[in-house]
């Protein structure tokens, strides 16, 4: 009795909920990956930080089997056309997985179904990604929330035990099962062979790596509430490109959340339904891929200047901590929260430019990048989204940066240009005089760009904008 495990946002042996069901029902499992052509294709680089986490976990993962004799059959090319034939060609009886939930993988996991249906293979799905997919909190009228705070009402209310559970797929292992009779199918040893590059990253890929990070975490858990809105602390947990790619399960994120009664540890938690909340809102509407959520905010005409747009991608602005965020984005591969809130809406509602610009933009840079996260990040930025930021409330770039860098640390990280101006103007260095700019070896317009934009004459154009859409 063989089925065939397919690896995807999951990529850790323990806790694993589909592999456990795999492992616990059959005698043989054949794990399998897929590099999927469809994905890689539309990368628009070829060297991508991603990828290498990808390999990375992979080989771990393979490191950790090698003792067993076994490895995971990698393989590149479409999903929907390699999963029926793996099946087929492995004489595996069913196909588990852990449901995905994005409208790509919907489309292509129901493809998939359909021809395994044919073959009368059965396509078994897990929830693993989330502790409540789309139809389990819903309002009592069964339609889905759109408003956070009583989502999580709901959420908190349903939660039980069950839901948090460890899957010990780990204790099971042993029934992993190296592929055999693979001669037909396209088997590669890494992304490399995939038409990529080689790549870097600022994290490894392997679980011990996500668990040496959640460790860490926990022991600053009680004050996330506290430090998490400052770039410059260690307050946050940095878990969110381990959450993507699953080296680390949700459920673990959320039994340590609940092992403590502290503010920090509720806090936490919040953040943690805010990734179910924004998946289930693609999950029901996902039309809000492509535009905006609110319907009255579809035809904002944003004017999307080019220059403006590559300014603000370089971290060019002329805006200190917007442009410490770009740059900590463009050199790691991660944001911190607050900065995301910043960015997004310095782009939006300074810049005048389409959001979805900058959310592809994300998505081309972020390592935890997640369609339904950063599409709800940024529509809430916007105004457009669900549960967004009101329209008229417009962040200040200097007042916000005066407020969670107010030492300017954060930003002299990243911008070394500004590395000798003092706290007192390092928010707005363009208030230096030409003496003070020498002296702080800083002369603006030269060695570090003017402000691209008035920030109350934008906002004013933003405001106007705003309510043209809106008659
Ligand atoms: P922590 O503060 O430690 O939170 C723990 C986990 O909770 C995160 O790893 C994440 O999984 C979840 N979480 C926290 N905040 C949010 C949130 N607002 N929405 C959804 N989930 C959240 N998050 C992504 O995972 N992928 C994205 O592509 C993404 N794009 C974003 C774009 C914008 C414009 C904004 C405003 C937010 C975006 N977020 C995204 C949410 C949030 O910024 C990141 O999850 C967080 O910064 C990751 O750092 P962390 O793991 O240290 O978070």
């Amino acid at each position: 009795m063989t089925a065939l495990f397919w690896f995807r946002r999951d990529l850790r042996l323990d806790d694993n909920h589909g592999l456990y069901r795999a492992l616990t029902r059959f005698e043989r499992v054949v794990p399998v990956f897929i590099y999927d052509s469809q994905i890689l294709g539309k990368l628009d680089n070829c060297s991508d930080s991603r990828l290498k986490l990808i390999d990375e976990a992979l080989d771990d993962l393979d490191q950790k089997l090698a003792g067993n004799g076994t490895s995971i059959l990698r393989l590149y090319g479409d999903p929907a056309l390699l999963i029926p034939q793996a099946a087929l060609q492995l004489g595996a009886l069913t196909v588990i997985t852990n449901a995905d939930y994005e409208p790509y993988a919907r489309e292509r996991d129901q493809r998939i179904h359909d021809q395994l249906g044919k073959l009368n293979i059965p396509f078994e799905r897990y929830k693993d990604h989330v502790i409540f997919h789309e139809s389990e909190i819903t309002k009592a009228d069964g339609l889905p929330y759109v408003v956070y705070t009583p989502y999580s009402r709901a959420w908190k209310t349903r939660l039980t035990p069950a839901d948090y559970q460890l899957f010990p797929s780990q204790s099971f292992i042993g029934r992993l099962s190296r592929a055999t009779n693979t001669e037909q199918l396209p088997v590669v040893p890494n992304s490399l062979s995939c038409g990529m590059e080689p790549a870097t990253a600022v994290i490894q890929g392997t679980t011990e790596a996500a668990q040496r990070m959640l460790d860490r975490f926990r022991t600053r858990l009680s004050s996330y509430g506290s430090n998490r809105d400052f770039p410059a602390k260690n307050g946050v947990s940095f878990l969110s490109p381990y959450l993507r790619f699953g080296q680390v399960s949700i459920r673990e994120c959320v039994r340590m959340a609940l092992s403590s009664k502290s503010d920090g540890a509720q806090k936490w938690l919040n953040e943690l339904i805010w990734r179910d909340f924004y998946s289930q809102i693609l999950w029901h509407f996902p039309q809000s891929a492509t535009q905006s959520f609110n319907p009255a905010y579809r035809n904002l005409n944003f004017p999307s200047d080019e220059t403006l747009f590559s300014a603000w991608c370089d971290g060019r602005t002329g805006f200190p901590l917007v442009d410490a965020a770009m740059r900590q984005l463009n050199q790691t591969g991660w944001m911190h929260n607050r900065l995301r809130m910043v960015t997004a809406s310095f782009l939006v509602k300074d810049l005048l430019v389409d959001w979805r610009w900058g959310e592809t933009y994300f998505a081309s840079k972020l390592l935890d990048f997640d369609l339904a996260s950063n599409n709800g990040g940024w529509q809430w930025a916007a105004s457009t989204g669900c549960d967004a930021q009101p329209w008229f409330r417009i962040f200040n770039p200097v007042t916000q940066s005066e407020k969670f860098d107010p030492d300017g640390s954060f930003i002299r990280k990243y911008v070394p240009e500004l590395a000798a101006v003092p706290p007192k103007w390092i928010h707005q260095p363009w208030t230096l005089t030409p003496v003070d700019q020498h002296t702080f070896n800083c002369r603006i317009g030269s060695d570090y760009p003017a402000p691209i934009v008035d920030h109350s004459e934008q906002r004013q154009k933003a405001l106007t904008l705003f309510q043209s859409a809106r008659q």
